[in-house]
């Protein structure tokens, strides 16, 4: 009974990830005013960071209820303030000049946030920090979905590597929808390799 509610809410997550992007997307593309479409692509972005983060949270049946709701609101503001880079490379508050740039702008570059993740971690490991490893994944979980979601229509962008060709919707969906899982192998790999070099609690979430 219990993991019958268990995974039938788990899945009910997956598919409300799955019509916040389709949806959000589809009132993106048929918005017709410049500003319309621009807050419906962040709100599009800022949901599906935070609903990847309870995501999460599900899996490893996070019980702090408080602690909980602050991560998602951390994820959904990292995931939708990303696109906030648009305006610092414009050098203007106008969103016409920071949608209309030549190029991406720096939090659109795929290397900074996995080179800042591994760094994290690193430290996190170093320090048996939790709340750290925790934030780090958070960090992670809110660049992959948003740059995921923007390589549909630019690819990847490994600086100084370059970009990847676009990736296609289906391709984008399918991502958004183990990104949550990805983070999850990660918590418990990190987790494992903890418990065996010390005491440190398996229950990382
Ligand atoms: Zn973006």
């Amino acid at each position: 009974m219990f993991f019958q509610i268990f995974y039938s809410s788990h899945s009910f997550l997956i598919l409300l990830l799955l019509l916040t992007a389709i949806i959000g997307d589809y009132i993106v593309d048929h918005s017709k005013l410049h500003l319309h479409r621009a807050l419906f692509d962040n709100i599009t972005h800022a949901l599906i960071g935070g609903i990847s983060w309870l995501v999460v949270c599900m899996v490893f049946r996070n019980r702090y209820t408080t602690q909980t709701l602050a991560e998602i609101a951390l994820c959904t503001v990292i995931a939708s303030c990303i696109d906030l880079d648009h305006f610092y490379a414009a050098r203007s508050f106008h969103l016409k000049d920071a949608t209309n740039l030549k190029n991406r702008p720096a939090l659109h570059c795929s290397t900074f946030p996995l080179f800042l993740v591994f760094i994290l971690l690193l430290i996190a490991h170093v320090l048996h920090e939790r709340w750290l490893l925790r934030i780090t994944l958070i960090i992670l979980t809110a660049f992959a979905s948003h740059h995921t979601r923007d390589a549909v229509r630019r690819g990847y962008w490994f600086y100084p590597f370059g970009s990847t060709q676009s990736i296609s919707y289906t391709a984008y969906i399918a991502l958004t929808i183990v990104i949550p899982y990805l983070v999850c192998l990660m918590i418990k790999f990190v987790g494992i390799q903890q418990n065996s070099s010390s005491q440190f609690n398996v229950d990382i979430l």
